[in-house]
């Protein structure tokens, strides 16, 4: 079968390309490996200008309805109770307004987009060229083991930070673990907290063992999606992590309100992210968006943004049939990409010091001046809404 266009991956920026495309006339597949949506929910913040984007493929009312819902602020607290945080007023004052989304619906509702053919419990097992140039793909279905073609002229891997796409066009991305692992789950969101504000309780009051903070960030339905960020394999470094949990539990009163009863870590899912920012973004045939291109951590809130502002630009230039659409897509998306990754560099620098160096960091101190000066928190949040955004 031949279309003009294949994407390996449904992703939120595949399926987003695959919409735009799609609407435009483009004859597009989309060939997605699972079956249906994950087990487990983690948090993900969307930046406006994402958003926006998303309300152009379905009605405001259905995301809001089923997947996201607007930020309405960040509420930092301590062993005492609430203490400071980012108020309606700083996000109004900088004038962004994120959402908090279940990543887990949002590519639900993408993948039931009409404009596109996908492919469901399809994997890419093999990319197919001729004369140098890729030309397509060979998909196999994951149960039956039924094998196809899908020939394109162009092939575009939304496949994740293991591209199948981007290795078979010897595309080199040099990556690294970052130090921070995640254990992240969906909970009823207590009567007790603020509809609408992300609930964080930053590990600043001394609990041994690797926890540096627990956050929990509202979702449709009265539910909420958390994350505990541990250091690395510290968290039972010292002792065991039961014990550690435990001493975590009795200082933040508050954790319990997220976590009930859960035991850890094993009623968690546990998730190590690989960054990195690939030295190339395609090939004759081939482009490469979102994850694929560049992996970064969850610092800043930026892996989503960056894969839906791939999307964008890679469709304004096949639409425009552009001449040279690989040279001048990674031109226009590079910079903002690399802007992107910056949070992730920054934290994967400080959180990899050795345990003297991170000791030095007053981060209580660093942690008051930023609650304290709302002008840094507009500035911070104005630079995350708009670093995966072209500056023309
Ligand atoms: C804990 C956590 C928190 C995060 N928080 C945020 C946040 O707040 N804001 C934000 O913007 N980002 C966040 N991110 C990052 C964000 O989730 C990713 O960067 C984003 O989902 C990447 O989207 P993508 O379009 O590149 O596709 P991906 O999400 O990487 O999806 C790739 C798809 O390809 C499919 N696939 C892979 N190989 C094959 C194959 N061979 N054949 C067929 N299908 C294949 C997979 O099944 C998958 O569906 C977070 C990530 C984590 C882990």
């Amino acid at each position: 079968m031949k279309r003009d266009i294949v994407i390996v991956g449904g992703g939120i920026g595949g399926c987003v390309l695959a919409a735009l495309l799609g609407r435009a006339g483009r004859k597009v597949m989309v060939l997605e490996r699972s079956t249906s949506a994950p087990m487990w929910t983690r948090p993900e913040i969307l930046w406006p200008n994402t958003a926006e984007t998303l309300f152009t493929l379905l009605p405001r009312e259905t995301w809001e309805a089923q997947a996201m819902m607007p930020l309405q602020g960040i509420e930092v607290f301590n062993q005492g109770g609430f203490v400071s945080g980012v108020s309606q007023s700083d996000l109004d004052g900088a004038k962004v307004h994120p959402w908090s989304t279940n990543p887990n619906a949002t590519r639900e509702l993408l993948l039931g987009l009409d404009s596109f053919e996908l492919r469901r419990g399809v994997e890419v097992a093999e990319v197919l060229k001729d004369n140098g140039r890729v030309i397509g793909v060979r998909a196999r279905e994951v149960t039956g083991g039924k094998e196809f073609e899908v020939l394109a002229d162009w092939t575009v891997g939304d496949d994740g930070g293991k591209s199948i796409v981007r290795r078979a066009c010897d595309i080199e991305l040099k990556t690294r673990l970052f130090p921070i692992e995640f254990f992240c789950f969906r909970f009823d969101w207590p009567k007790s907290f603020r509809v609408g504000a992300v609930h964080v309780i930053p590990n600043l009051d001394g609990v041994r063992g690797g926890v540096l903070a627990l956050g929990g960030a509202p979702l449709p339905d009265d539910k909420g999606a958390g994350i505990i960020a541990t250091l690395g394999q510290e968290f039972d470094r010292q002792r065991g992590p039961a014990e550690t949990w435990t001493e975590w539990r009795e200082k933040y009163p508050a954790v319990n309100d997220f976590v009930g009863d859960r035991q850890f870590p094993d009623d968690f899912a546990h998730v190590k992210r690989y960054w990195g920012h690939a030295n190339r973004y395609g090939a004759p045939g081939a482009i490469l968006m979102g994850d694929a291109a560049h992996p970064p951590s969850p610092a800043g809130g930026q892996g989503a943004n960056m894969a839906v502002g791939d999307a964008r630009v890679l469709a304004e230039l096949l639409l425009a049939n552009t001449p040279d659409v690989v040279s001048e897509y990674e031109r226009r998306r590079r910079p903002a990409n690399t802007r992107s990754l910056r949070p992730t560099r920054a934290a994967n620098f400080v959180l990899g010091l050795p345990d003297w160096g991170r000791a030095l960091i007053p981060w209580r101190t660093f942690g008051r001046l930023v609650g304290r000066h709302s002008l840094m928190i507009r500035h911070v949040l104005r630079f995350l809404s708009e670093a995966f955004q072209e500056r023309k």
